[in-house]
């Protein structure tokens, strides 16, 4: 399990023995891995590839006893003999939870670190903040944190059904559950109540929390609820949405991956966990 608490630990032990050190290396979005018997990947381990430039080097903490990091690594770095660099989201699959939960904080880390350079008060550059995940102006010495955006995700039953929706970009055949994002001054709840009535038209009640999930694509946390249909026309908003509709127990539409909570809720779902 990642400690990522342990910062100033990392920090110190990036002082230590070079060979022992775990490195997530994003170039661009994509996470260098090395592949092992095709079935599992491990992150890059020990000094970097000589041929690698590299900034923004971020202590991510104690990953199975090793100092874990990441950085970035330039557009144009190719990956050593027997590495690939991989989108984030089909690793899940291959790395361990841990290694998945450390690229998933340096994923955000790293994010920040490129999208964050300069101050939206003054518009002077921003530079790390040692052992910290601030970044701090350099003239105003106003300081920045990663932003994390809070999203509620619900899953909305009645009877044996389940109200499901379909984005355009979802792959073909796919359906997933209500979900958006949080507005300001809004709570986790009324924003899962709101999405319910905004995409399908449907009132929902006994909205219940399940539980939450960081889902660093690039920066949310999915915050999510179970609720029972309380009403409401099915109205598709096709601003936001291909097709919104009930399916049955056992006549369920493929599915989201198991690494989503939306799996996770609808798994949960069709073992009978929420009925009364
Ligand atoms: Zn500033």
């Amino acid at each position: 399990m990642l400690q990522n608490r342990a910062v100033f630990e990392a920090k110190t032990a990036l002082q230590a023995k070079d060979d022992q050190r775990i490195w997530f290396l994003f170039r661009g979005e994509e996470l260098l891995v090395r592949d092992q018997e095709g079935q599992r990947a491990t992150p890059w381990v020990g000094p970097l590839p000589a041929s690698f430039e590299t900034r923004d080097e971020l202590a991510l903490g104690v990953l199975d006893g090793k100092p874990a990091f990441a950085c970035i690594v330039s557009d144009d770095a190719i990956a050593p003999e027997g590495t690939r660099f991989s989108p984030l989201r089909p690793l899940h699959a291959l790395l361990d939870a841990s290694a998945f939960d450390a690229a998933s904080l340096g994923a955000q880390l790293v994010y920040f670190a490129r999208h964050y350079r300069f101050c939206a008060r003054c518009a002077h550059p921003l530079e790390a903040v040692a052992d910290s995940r601030v970044r701090r102006c350099t003239s105003c010495a106003h300081e920045w944190y990663p932003r994390v955006s809070p999203c509620a995700i619900v899953l909305i039953h009645h009877d044996d059904r389940l109200l499901m929706t379909r984005q355009a970009r979802y792959p073909a055949g796919m359906y997933g559950l209500v979900a958006g994002f949080v507005e300001p001054n809004e709570s986790v709840e009324a924003c899962a109540a709101r999405e319910a009535l905004e995409e399908c038209g449907a009132r929902v009640r006994d909205v219940r929390y399940f539980g939450s999930q960081p889902w660093p694509f690039p920066h949310q946390l999915m915050v999510g609820f179970i609720a029972e249909y309380d009403g409401g026309e099915l109205i598709v908003d096709r601003g936001e949405l291909e097709d919104a509709r009930w399916f049955s127990r056992d006549a369920l539409p493929t599915l989201p991956p198991p690494v989503s909570i939306a799996r996770k809720m609808i798994d949960a779902w069709s073992r009978g966990d929420f009925e009364r």
